[in-house]
């Protein structure tokens, strides 16, 4: 899947729109809310060893106890996805976060079905 960037500029323009992600199974568009995206480090391990290695540029960095993850020098996020048109469900991952002082990216990096 390529990665799409959904928005470049900055924060408070982030935020205030909503993104429309493509079903890639009824091809509808689905609303999502940047503030839905919560970070990676909260899905549980299962599901990360699951779908965290089939990221292209995936970067891991520990410290101490805690790992965090980004793609492209963005921090790694997700939201669940369901589509209200034809009931399939995903994972979506992101890339969210600061890339240069006050610039903003949020990109989508790829949607795993879950059902
Ligand atoms: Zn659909």
């Amino acid at each position: 899947m390529k990665k799409i960037t959904l928005f470049d500029g900055d924060q408070e323009e982030l935020f205030a729109h909503d993104y429309l992600i493509k079903c890639p199974n009824c091809h509808e568009n689905i609303q999502l809310k940047p503030s839905s995206c919560v970070t990676v480090s909260r899905l549980t391990d299962d599901t990360l060893i699951e779908f965290l290695p089939k990221l292209k540029g995936l970067k891991t960095i520990e410290m101490g106890d805690s790992k965090f993850y980004k793609v492209d020098d963005l921090p790694l996020r997700y939201s669940h996805i369901n589509c209200q048109y034809c009931d399939a469900k995903y994972i979506g991952i992101f890339g969210l976060g600061e890339y240069q002082p006050s610039r903003f990216i949020f990109k989508m990096v790829s949607l795993f079905s879950t059902v």
